[in-house]
C-alpha cells in the first residue's frame, strides 16, 4: 500500500462477527434500517421494545464502532450494519427457499421447441430446456427475493436480476463481496466464454463472451434497429442467438451479431472492454 491509498482498519472478523451472536443487537440493527436516521437512544429503544434501559445500553454499546455510529444527533447504521440488515432480509444466511421445476413462457433459445423449465435450489435460479437438454444457465439469486414474487412475475424478475449482475461483472465489481475483478477468456466450451475471479472472496462467474458486447449501448441500439427490442427479450435469448459469431484472436474476441442480412461486429477484451464496432449497414 502507497502513502495514498485510503485507510482502511480491519478488525479480527471472529471479533465483529461475534459481536451478532444476540437477539437484541440484531433486533437494533433492523429498528436502525427502518425510518429515519440517526434516532435518539430513547426512540430507538421504543423501536425494539427493550424496558431494561441498562441491558439496552449494553448491547447498543457493543455495536458502536463496527455496525452502529454514534453521532450526535442519534444512532446510525455504519455501511457494514447496511449490509448485514440487507443480508437478513436477503435471506442470505436465514431463508432456505425453493421452486421446483416450472414451466415459463419463453421457449428455449437454442432448440426453439419447449418451454424453458425455472427452478430453485441451494440459492441458485436455473434454467433449462427439457426437450433438447443442451440449453441451461444457472446463477445465484438470493432466496429471500425470490418469495417477493408470483411464478408469473419470476421470468421477468429473474432476467432483470442477471442484467444487474451482467453490469456489475463487465464494471469490473465482485457480485459477492464488492471488490476488485480480474478476468480472462476460456476456450474449453463450445464457444469462448469470460471467467471472472474474485481473489479477494474466491467468486467465479462465467458468462458468454459475447456479454458485455451484446449489453453495449450500440449493440442494443443496433438491435432496437432491425425489429428488435432488447429490453422486451429476454437476457438468455439475446445471448444465445444462434445469430452471435465468434473470432478468438490473441487477447481479445471478434463477436459478429447478425440480424437478417445485417450485422455488427466488436472486439471485446478479456477485461470486459469493447472496441472496434462496426455495423454493416452503415459504411
Ligand atoms: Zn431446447
Ligand atoms: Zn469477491
Amino acid at each position: 500500500m502507497s502513502d495514498s491509498d485510503p485507510a482502511i482498519k480491519h478488525e479480527p472478523p471472529e471479533e465483529v462477527f461475534g459481536l451478532l451472536g444476540n437477539r437484541l443487537r440484531v433486533d437494533i440493527l433492523r429498528a436502525l434500517a427502518g425510518g429515519d436516521t440517526p434516532v435518539v437512544f430513547s426512540t430507538l429503544r421504543g423501536r425494539v421494545e427493550e424496558r431494561d434501559s441498562g441491558r439496552f445500553n449494553y448491547h447498543l454499546r457493543k455495536l458502536v464502532g463496527t455496525f452502529v455510529r454514534e453521532t450526535d444527533a442519534g444512532y446510525e447504521l455504519t455501511l457494514a450494519g447496511l449490509r448485514v440488515v440487507g443480508a437478513l432480509v436477503a435471506g442470505t444466511y436465514t431463508a432456505d427457499a425453493t421452486l421446483s421445476e416450472t414451466e415459463i413462457d419463453d421457449p428455449c433459445p437454442e432448440c426453439e421447441t419447449a418451454p424453458i423449465t425455472a427452478s430453485y435450489a441451494d440459492d441458485v435460479a436455473r434454467l433449462a430446456c427439457p426437450h433438447c437438454e443442451e440449453w441451461q444457465l444457472a446463477f445465484t439469486f438470493p432466496p429471500g427475493t425470490l418469495d417477493q414474487y408470483a411464478t408469473a412475475e419470476l421470468p421477468d424478475a429473474l432476467d432483470r436480476w442477471l442484467r444487474t449482475l451482467f453490469e456489475q461483472l463487465t464494471a469490473g465489481f465482485c457480485d459477492n463481496c464488492a471488490g476488485r475483478l480480474d478476468s480472462e477468456f476460456a476456450t474449453d466450451g463450445d464457444s469462448p466464454q469470460l471467467v471472472w475471479r474474485c481473489d479477494r472472496c474466491g467468486s467465479r462467474s462465467r458468462t458468454a463472451a459475447a456479454t458485455p458486447f451484446v449489453f453495449h449501448p450500440a449493440v442494443q441500439g443496433f438491435l432496437y434497429d432491425h425489429g428488435i427490442d432488447p429490453t422486451a427479450t429476454s437476457s438468455w435469448r439475446l445471448l444465445s442467438s444462434e445469430s452471435i459469431e465468434y473470432d478468438p484472436k490473441e487477447s481479445s474476441v471478434g463477436v459478429t451479431y447478425h440480424v437478417g442480412e445485417t450485422s455488427i461486429r466488436g472486439q471485446v477484451g478479456a477485461d470486459g472492454s469493447v472496441w472496434d464496432i462496426e455495423r454493416s449497414d452503415r459504411k
